[in-house]
């Protein structure tokens, strides 16, 4: 399973329909500041369900749509579709490809959708758990968080780790209990 393809339609800067194609392996973006760079990352969260509009560094969920520049006027509505290679079967569906879809409008809600099917957030939610790539299971390590973690000292650094693995909150449950 990897990340083929990523679509950006109306979503941040991307005012006209943009696609990032990728390899199996490490991708590396690259750009001048205030490129899009970041915008891109926040796509990649957005399309997976992520429903924090201070996780896409805005202050309300509308703030994904094109805001309009001094050439280009704003836009009513973002998309960002996500091709999924599926060949070897990890996304409990029956396609070697999947292409996960979101959509918002101005004034209303997200609506999802599934190779082309209108889907509900559940139903993402329940495709990507347990491949690694749901809500809370991938890691964005964020801009400036990666100095911190070079200079961390060990402690700090197995901090980060067992964060990521989702172990702290055990570990913390764990010295709760052992205080009492
Ligand atoms: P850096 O190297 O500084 O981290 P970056 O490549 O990560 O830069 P981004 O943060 O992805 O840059 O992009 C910032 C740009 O996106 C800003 O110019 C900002 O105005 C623009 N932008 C963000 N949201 C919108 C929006 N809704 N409509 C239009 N432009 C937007
Ligand atoms: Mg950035």
């Amino acid at each position: 399973m990897y990340l083929k393809t990523l679509t950006l339609r109306g979503f941040k800067s991307f005012a006209s329909t943009t696609t990032l194609r990728f390899e199996p392996g490490i991708t590396a973006v690259v750009g001048p500041n205030g490129s899009g760079k970041s915008n891109v990352v926040d796509a990649l969260t957005w399309v997976m369900g992520e429903q924090g509009a201070k996780s896409l560094r805005g202050a309300k969920m509308a703030d994904v749509i094109f805001a309009g520049t001094a050439l280009k006027p704003a836009l009513g509505r973002a998309e960002v579709s996500l091709t999924i290679d599926n060949s070897d079967g990890v996304l409990p569906i029956d396609y070697t490809e999947v292409t996960i879809t979101r959509t918002m409008f101005r004034g209303g809600g997200s609506e999802y959708a599934i190779n082309g099917t209108p889907a509900r957030l559940l139903d993402i939610q329940e495709l990507l758990s347990d491949t690694g790539m749901g809500k809370q299971m991938h890691v964005i390590v964020g801009q400036g968080q990666l100095d911190a973690i070079l200079s961390a000292t060990p402690v700090e650094r197995r901090g980060f780790i067992e964060e990521s693995a989702g172990i702290l909150k055990h570990r913390r449950r764990k010295e709760r209990a052992l205080r009492k």
